[in-house]
């Protein structure tokens, strides 16, 4: 039988605001343990907390960025529950009123790795799907479900690591805003799950809510999988995964489950709705908890903050100042650039190196160069240093001049390539280092070998002889190929180049 994975996934991020959701604190990361603490955020009695305003605008703003249906009037509820991070054991979140309802995210998917289990009939044939699908990226526009987007307050931290007598609690994280993203349970892979989780992301990050930086903690997502028959309409039972610290070890865990879940079924057993915990290292999730040990919240509308109505102007207004988004932004580079969509959505994904195309096509390179140099090489460079756009030492004008470089035949690509490498290291630009190591078209294989071609075409009688052993026969192919270059050539290369092209090594 064959099964199908159903996932929905609860993506939790930080709100980029100065102050905490419900008192004046301050939200900066990295200060000292609890210095950014009050009566408000560690629930002293008598204390009220007080709505920020910022953070209800950035939500708002986001869920109209994810097509919400904002609310009219919105609630805060108290979610109780016990434990050393929470000082109030209660969590001020939104339960039946929630800011953002109904809403969904275009997300740009690659064909799924489950059909090509299910279609391909044996392995070869599924190797040979695999391949051709991974020569030409095709991907496929679905639209995922927002079940709602609610505001809450976050807990605390606590340290239990290289502390020899005990665990220590840092508050300052304690009660800064978070927008807890709700999925409807529309994914059906691994690989769609990651998708949908980089697409929410790039929203986020270009209607700056958020940093949505993971390893800050300020994007964090728990996910729900289960599986089922795929005749079967209704949806197996569900697993929530958590301890889930990048996409990747979401789609790792996703994945894990898939197996573990399709095993359990296939031995006519029954899945157990539990949450579960992922262990990277070992690679597998291990139960957390069953559902008869799960929390009954107990949820109530919070005493402190009466319910109230959002004005229609209000939302309008925050409507107003969305800026272009990812998916509408590659449509763009696809209709004015005349790149593909595959290679506009690559460039797209993150703001940042979208504006830094733009900046180099405005800088005199040719948009299908540019974003093929960003692909290749830019992408290579800040994943080997592990750099950010910002970070990114060359500017757009630099790498445009590298570009222009190539198309007016000064420099092949490949020597480019390595005066790029040199532009990173010096800061130097790419005409300086061109001339300063004499790089150009002397040394430049592509071109000699343009030539090489040109002159064995031009002189097949001399290429016969050669190739017949007649030594001789190599300098009139020599001499074209020089004057063809108008005598720049590296004598030396010419002869490798020749030889190697008329297959016989001397
Ligand atoms: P809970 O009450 O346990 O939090 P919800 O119904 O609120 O469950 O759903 C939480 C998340 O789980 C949502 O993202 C939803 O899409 C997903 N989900 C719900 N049912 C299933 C299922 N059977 N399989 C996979 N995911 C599911
Ligand atoms: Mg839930
Ligand atoms: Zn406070």
């Amino acid at each position: 039988m064959n099964y199908e994975p159903v996932i929905g996934l609860e993506v939790h991020v930080q709100l980029k605001t100065k102050s905490k959701m419900f008192c004046a604190c301050s939200t900066e990361f990295g200060v000292e343990g609890n210095k950014n603490t009050c009566p408000v955020c560690l629930g002293w009695p008598g204390s009220l907390p007080v709505v920020n305003e910022t953070a209800l605008k950035l939500a708002i703003r986001a869920g109209l960025a994810l097509n919400c249906k904002v609310a009219e009037r919105l609630k805060f509820d108290r979610k109780n529950y016990f434990y050393p991070d929470l000082p109030k054991a209660y969590q001020i979140s939104q339960y039946d009123m929630p800011v953002n309802g109904k809403g969904f995210v275009d997300v740009e998917t690659q064909t799924t790795d489950h059909r090509l289990q299910t279609t391909a009939k044996n392995e070869k044939e599924q190797s040979e799907k695999q391949n051709s699908e991974l020569l030409a990226p095709r991907s496929t526009l679905k639209r995922i479900g927002i079940t709602r987007a609610h505001l809450e307050e976050d807990a605390g931290k606590l340290l239990h690591e290289g502390i020899a007598d005990g665990s220590l609690v840092d508050y300052n994280r304690g009660g800064i805003p978070l927008l807890e993203i709700v999925s409807e349970p529309d994914l059906r892979s691994p690989q769609e799950a990651y998708d949908y989780l980089t697409a929410l992301k790039a929203i986020l990050q270009y209607i700056e809510v958020s940093d949505c930086d993971m390893e800050k903690g300020s994007l964090r997502c728990d996910a729900n999988v289960s599986v089922r028959p795929v005749s079967q309409e209704k949806f197996g039972t569900k697993v929530e995964i958590k301890n889930l610290n990048s996409f990747k070890m979401v789609q790792k865990a996703i994945q894990y489950e898939i197996e573990r879940q399709t095993g359990i079924l296939e031995d006519k057993e029954a899945v157990i709705q539990e949450t579960r915990l992922w262990e990277d290292k070992k690679g597998v999730t291990v139960s957390m908890r069953s559902k008869e040990e799960a929390h009954d919240y107990r949820y109530f509308p919070e005493p402190d903050l009466v319910p109230f109505t959002l004005s229609r102007k209000t939302v309008e207004e925050i409507k107003k100042t969305l800026p272009e988004l990812p998916l509408e932004r590659a449509k763009r580079f696809v209709k004015t650039f005349g790149i593909s969509e595959y290679d506009a959505q690559v460039l797209c994904q993150e703001k940042k190196l979208a504006e830094y195309f733009e900046a180099c096509v405005k800088e005199g390179a040719a948009a299908k160069s540019a974003s093929n140099w960003i692909q290749s090489e830019i992408l290579a460079i800040l994943n080997e240093k592990n750099l950010s756009v910002e970070n990114f030492p060359i500017t757009a004008a630099s790498t445009a001049g590298t570009i222009r470089l190539i198309e007016k035949g000064a420099i092949s690509g490949k020597i480019a390539k390595e005066v790029y490498r040199e532009m990173f290291e010096t800061g130097k630009d790419a005409e300086t280092i061109v001339k300063e190591k004499g790089l150009t078209q002397v040394s430049d294989t592509g071109l000699i070998e343009k030539a090489v071609e040109k002159a064995i075409a031009a002189n097949p009688a001399a290429a016969q002889e050669f190739k017949a052993g007649k030594q001789k026969a190599l300098g009139a192919l020599v001499g074209f190929v020089m004057k063809e270059t108008a005598g720049k050539a590296n004598p030396k290369l010419v002869n490798e180049i020749l030889i190697n092209k008329l297959g016989t090594r001397s």
